[in-house]
């Protein structure tokens, strides 16, 4: 339902400003010259009219895409104000500039200092919104409590105007903390999350200096984008009018930036334009990396391989084990996967198969062992079984289970001898002819060899 109202919603911008694209293009210019007494101010070269609801995230900082600025354009963003001290010197440097900017108010700061909040918005800049109480933590608090603080900063900054506007639907969350939850209530609002393209750090116990070098060299590194800084900050007021004069004096650009409404339509833009710069070991992204996007652990740990990671055969009865939802199988025992070998070690010498064996004609219901070690008692065992299948025809019924070793060799696939053996007492045994008696119980029995499954048959 959302989603369908903001295609709607977009189709009606898109089809707005392609009409009125040439007449806007004039209207949004402004530069140094505009701005009487400072001649030689940095200035706004452009105004951006953005709609939330088309991009609703940005930044590079966090996301894959960004406002459509071109090479050498900047955006100022200021957060956490206004606090008189700090952020009315920051909002006359930027006048003495005529630099228009976007401020991230915080609500407990809006209902202290109304009048503050009226400057920013009468000064020409944007007013946007950056929670209620500013919670360092905002990507671990649940849900409700996040949409509380976004609700309550946007409310509290609304009765600061005091004019029956509300602010900017632009929406910064403190630290960045953001999460799925957050970006996707605010989407649902029609609130544009902004991230930022690179800070100065001047959050941190650094000079001015250091945050003007920051704020330049970040820049410099991009070409362009969303400078994030906070007007609350003594440093900051120290550095900004170096920053802005540095800017001027290397051709950058600054733009503000505003949202669609009905009648100021979106500038047009390229889907691409929105896309992620290409970044380099030098940007901020790669000092302050992406908030995660799952819940902090309270393990410092990693947590140990569970026994099944060492061996694929066990493997099998781990998965089984977490699909029976930890209702505990038994454990299985080792003997399933126990392979036949031969007890000698390496069996390399095999009997040689009488001659006669293979001249027997099928209806003498001789079933031949299959020998499975390779001594001479294998043999003999072969040979007594040839004679008793002379002596005695078998008894129908009596027997017509294979000998356990005919078996075994079968399952083995002639892993030892004789393939003709193991075929003739399956065959014999699909003819339903028993193995004679003596064949087996004669003599010794040879040593049986276990093999998985056979046992159940
Ligand atoms: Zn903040």
């Amino acid at each position: 339902m959302i989603a369908s109202v903001g295609v709607r919603h977009r189709g009606r911008i898109s089809a707005a400003l392609c009409l009125s694209v040439l007449a806007l293009i004039p209207a949004q210019r402004a530069s140094a010259a505009d701005c009487p007494g400072h001649p030689d101010a940095l200035g706004t070269s452009r105004t951006l009219v953005v709609d939330p609801r088309e991009y609703p995230i940005i930044g590079t900082m966090q996301y894959a895409k960004t406002l459509p600025l071109q090479d050498h354009e900047v955006v100022l963003t200021f957060d956490d104000g206004p606090i008189p001290k700090n952020s009315y010197q920051v909002l006359q440097i930027l006048a003495d500039q005529c630099v228009k900017a976007t401020f991230f108010l915080v609500g407990a700061q809006a209902r202290a200092n109304p009048g503050g909040v009226r400057k920013v918005r009468d000064a020409g800049h944007t007013v946007a919104t950056h929670t209620q109480n500013h919670p360092s933590n905002m990507q671990r608090m649940p849900i409700d409590r996040a949409q509380k603080e976004i609700d309550d900063g946007i409310a509290s900054v609304t009765a600061a105007l005091a004019d029956g506007t509300g602010p900017a639907p632009f929406f910064r969350i403190p630290g960045l903390g953001r999460n799925d939850a957050i970006e996707t209530y605010a989407e649902s609002k029609g609130i544009q999350v902004w991230s930022a393209d690179f800070p100065a750090d001047d959050w941190r116990r650094v000079s001015p200096q250091r945050v003007y070098d920051l704020a330049i060299q970040r820049l410099e590194a991009k070409g362009k984008g969303i400078l994030l800084l906070h007007d609350i900050q003594a440093r900051t007021v120290a550095a900004l009018p170096k920053i802005l004069q540095t800017l001027k004096a290397r051709g950058y650009r600054i733009v503000h930036v505003v949202p669609a409404t009905p009648e100021r339509p979106a500038t047009p833009t390229e889907p691409q334009q929105w896309q992620l710069h290409p970044t380099s070991e030098t940007v901020a992204i790669s000092r302050w990396p992406k908030v995660p996007n799952f819940a902090y652990a309270a393990t410092s740990a990693l947590p140990a391989p569970a026994w099944f990671d060492f061996d694929w055969r066990d493997a099998e009865l781990g998965i089984l084990t977490r699909r029976m939802r930890g209702v505990p199988l038994a454990q299985r025992t080792q003997w399933p996967r126990e392979l036949v070998v031969a007890e000698n070690g390496a069996a390399t010498v095999l009997p040689v198969p009488a001659a006669s064996l293979f001249n027997m004609p099928e209806s003498t219901g001789v079933t031949m062992l299959g020998t499975l070690r390779r001594t001479e008692q294998a043999a003999q065992a072969a040979l007594e079984a040839e004679a008793s299948a002379r002596l005695a025809p078998v008894q129908p019924g009596k027997s017509r289970r294979p000998a356990r070793g005919a078996l075994t060799q079968q399952a083995h696939g002639g892993q030892t001898t004789a393939k003709p053996a193991a075929h003739q007492s399956r065959h014999a045994a699909h003819a339903g002819r028993g193995v004679p008696q003596q064949a087996v119980q004669g003599k010794k029995k040879p040593r049986s060899v276990r093999v998985a499954g056979l046992k159940k048959r």
